[in-house]
């Protein structure tokens, strides 16, 4: 095996167990190894650290897989890591009846660029680092074994994989998906799962928790859900009995997906809620003009900033349409905005939305500061895995 010895003082944070190990920290590698095999990480005075996966493409030159001299990276290590991460969602409870949950949340869970996500019967897989995508087939079987799913579909098409020198990927791994779209329940309302064409793995899990508040915060109250994809927010205000929904993105498809899902949900009442396909910074314009308000706002846009490096301008894009919501509130009105930018942080965050309280002139308060579902965990030695974040706040 190939070993990797770190520059002088390098090690300190792998000591506090942060996974990766950057290209500026490497000093040399002695032997070989393809991208993707494992190696061994050793301080400059020859200390064994822990054993990560090789990946000359990236500037995360190494993803750790383990910190313990002792352990083998092997077959038997991802099935001991994919079963205890299946088991952790199995026994909380807000997890253990949800047909739709993330299994693995990569670093978070000690597995570097593994996501795994079961809709049902079916576990979308996306390997976006060169030692995942190394451990392929260990990661399937294990997943398999854990879960008895009848089919693990692969979606490694995130760009993030090009950074990793990896090419995009995706179809069936094992078993075959079932004929027809899948469907979730998700909080007593079904929704479609697109495994093949939707975002990401085919659905935005993390914001489940923060969908049923919303529902529980709608009751007779007139709802504008902001970047709405397939409804999962509009859907909720409506069982929650919200007096009107407006839902607006700007992908047809996703719009599609949004109505399908509520003429599948045939308890919720569909003349209250309308779909707009529109950019949403032109639409919070149009709604302004047109003196429009409403009581309950739901902010959760893309990704603005990838990374640290993109934060100004993804601040300008937060700022705008969170002063756009604050002037589209009513008295009493609440919105509900997100982040789930890596690159911009909650500190920064806060102080985005409160400049846009500030120029809308209205007087805020944060109820609930929010963050994605406990199937997204957040590793402690790597707090920028954090990347969703939200808040609550009531104006008036
Ligand atoms: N709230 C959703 C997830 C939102 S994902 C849920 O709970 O499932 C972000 C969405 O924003 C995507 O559906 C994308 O199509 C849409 N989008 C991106 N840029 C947009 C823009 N400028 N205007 C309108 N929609 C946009």
């Amino acid at each position: 095996m190939a070993r990797l010895f770190l520059k002088p003082g390098k090690e300190r944070s792998l000591q506090r167990r942060h996974p990766w190990v950057f290209a500026g920290s490497v000093d040399r590698l002695e032997g070989r190894a393809r991208p993707g095999d494992t190696v061994e990480v050793l301080s400059d005075d020859g200390r064994l650290l822990g054993r990560g996966a090789w990946s000359p493409a990236s500037q995360i030159r190494t993803r750790m897989w383990s910190f313990d001299p002792a352990t083998v990276i092997d077959h038997a290590f991802f099935k001991r890591m994919v079963s205890s991460s299946v088991a952790r969602r199995a026994w909380h409870p807000w997890l253990a009846q949800q047909d739709g949950v993330r299994l693995i949340h990569g670093e978070s869970d000690g597995l570097p660029g593994v996501i795994a996500d079961r809709f049902g019967a079916v576990v979308v897989l996306q390997l976006t680092s060169a030692g995942a995508e190394r451990w392929r087939e260990a990661i399937v079987a294990a997943l398999v074994q854990a879960t008895g799913c009848a089919a693990v579909y692969e979606r490694s098409d995130s760009d993030v994989r090009g950074l990793e020198g990896l090419e995009p990927r995706s179809g069936c791994l094992h078993g075959e998906l079932p004929d027809g779209p899948l469907w979730i329940t998700e909080n007593g309302v079904r929704l479609e799962v697109d495994v093949v064409a939707g975002h990401k793995t085919g659905f935005y899990l993390d914001q489940r928790d923060n969908r049923l508040l919303t529902g529980q915060l709608a009751r007779d109250r007139s709802v504008l859900n902001c970047f709405c994809y397939t409804g999962g927010f509009s859907l909720q205000a409506l069982a929650g009995g919200a007096r009107s929904v407006l839902s607006i993105d700007s992908s047809a498809p996703a719009l599609e997906g949004a109505r399908r899902n509520l003429a599948h949900n045939p308890q919720l009442d569909c003349g209250r809620a309308e779909w707009q396909q529109a950019d949403v910074f032109e639409a919070l314009r149009a709604l302004r003009a047109e003196e429009r308000a409403f009581d309950l706002i739901v902010l959760d846009p893309p990704k603005f900033a990838p990374s640290a490096a993109h934060a100004e301008r993804a601040a300008r894009a937060y700022k705008d349409i969170n002063l756009f919501g604050f002037r589209l509130l009513a008295p009493g009105g609440i919105l509900m905005t997100y982040s789930c930018s890596g690159g911009v942080g909650l500190e920064l965050f806060q102080k985005i939305v409160a400049g846009a309280a500030s120029d809308a002139g209205v007087d805020a308060r944060i109820l609930h500061r929010l963050g994605a579902a406990p199937d997204h965990p957040i590793g402690l030695a790597a707090p920028e895995g954090e990347y969703l974040k939200g808040l609550a706040v009531a104006v008036g």
